[in-house]
């Protein structure tokens, strides 16, 4: 996420300092948490239906689970949501073993019998809320590009501890899992998650919609988001690209989708390590949250850190987007294809999005030379008094 470079390069200052020791080699047992590390997740299946109007959702979801160590009672994370019904390897548990502890967001599932060292499956049923504020499942009020019309958009923000509330789930980043998510939504929507749609099936008014399963990740990373939305899309390399706005503006996202392109190259050679997963969207959100989250595969931004209007936004816009998309995108490696262990390092993650961020736009870098030229060549035939293009003061 994008919030605050100065304070995170201040902190970089004030940690790195010569007496201070390494931290340990990462430990799951010792990593910090509230959650046993005797049963850790495998593979998510998660299903989830909204009802827009009384902005609610059923859901269901199987959970492939790798158990250690015995256990009596599997502890997981929910918060806000009402769990219906649960079985372990297909054995309903009756209601009384379901206990959720609200402070803790913990819910606990107690065992008829010891559950043994091995693969097991957990199955829930549960329901939970459409937020106003960007927690978990939210929805977006806005006026439709052009026609003026009121619609809703549906999205999710689940950084740092709110996956939790869109489906229960081990929400700590040392536990990775695959996820593979479905839903269902009005037939004229497009529906967007970290991975890309597997399969449509038609419904009655609605489509289900069933994503490919992501590769291992901290739960925090998820994303789904869905809407009546546009989008423009291109290539690079293996990597399928797109900018998803709602309807009416994606053409303002034209400017991202080509400077993607070119970071994307940039990230490539640089980390040694291509994109690993098969399409990264940007998806401008028109309300909702502020700045930027970086879900593998499905960026989310406010729309006016996204969009750039030729007629209407400034030269300033574009380098602000520039540096936004470099930051955010510099995560997918450095927070989402390695994740810090707890949050007390989120500040390494962070500092490196916004250096990064930086160094990929960095005047005299070659990259920034060419968006300068670009722009000289477009202010010159613009308006030709105006020859020379100043370096910009910020970045
Ligand atoms: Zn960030």
């Amino acid at each position: 996420m994008r919030k605050g470079i100065l304070f995170f390069s201040g902190l970089f200052f004030i940690i790195v300092r010569p007496d201070m020791k390494a931290e340990k080699p990462f430990n799951f047992e010792q990593t910090p948490g509230k959650l046993p590390k005797e049963v850790v997740p495998v593979e998510y299946s998660v299903r989830i239906v909204p009802s827009i109007d009384k902005f609610t959702f059923h859901g269901t979801e199987t959970v492939k689970l790798s158990v250690r160590r015995p256990v009596h009672q599997l502890v997981l994370n929910a918060l806000e949501l009402e769990i219906a019904g649960a079985s372990v390897d297909g054995k309903a548990l009756p209601d009384s073993p379901i206990k959720i502890d609200k402070k803790n967001e913990l819910l606990t599932l107690a065992l008829p019998s010891e559950l043994t060292t091995g693969e097991h499956t957990l199955a829930l049923s549960f329901t939970g809320k459409i937020n106003q504020q960007g927690q978990g499942l939210f929805y977006v009020p806005y006026h439709e590009h052009g026609s003026g019309t009121k619609k809703i958009m549906l999205a999710t923000q689940f950084e740092a501890t709110d996956a939790r509330r869109f489906f229960p789930c081990w929400d700590e980043p040392a536990f990775r899992a695959r996820f593979q998510l479905t839903t269902v939504v009005p037939e004229n929507w497009l529906a967007v998650s970290n991975m890309p749609i597997e399969s449509e099936t038609k419904l009655a008014d609605e489509k289900e919609v069933r994503f490919a399963t992501t590769p291992s990740m901290s739960s925090y990373l998820n994303v789904f988001v869905a809407g009546e939305l546009d989008l423009i899309e291109s290539r690079s390399g293996p990597t399928q690209l797109r900018v998803i706005a709602t309807k009416g503006k994606a053409e303002m996202g034209r400017y991202a989708l080509e400077t993607s392109a070119q970071i994307l190259q940039y990230y490539n050679n640089y980390f040694g390590v291509p994109y690993p997963l098969p399409k990264l969207d940007q998806i401008a959100l028109p309300g909702g949250f502020g700045g930027a989250m970086e879900n593998w595969g499905g960026i989310t931004y406010y729309e006016s850190a996204l969009l750039f209007d030729p007629k209407n936004s400034s030269a300033e816009t574009k380098q602000n987007i520039y540096e936004v998309l470099a930051h955010e995108m510099a995560h997918q490696w450095f927070g989402n294809l390695v994740t810090m262990a707890w949050w007390d390092n989120l500040w390494l993650n962070e500092g490196f999005g916004s250096w990064m961020g930086t160094k990929c736009t960095s005047p005299g870098s070659k990259r920034w030379k060419a968006m300068q030229d670009r722009q000289r060549i477009r202010f010159s035939s613009l308006s030709r008094p105006r020859r020379k293009l100043t370096a910009p003061s910020t970045i």
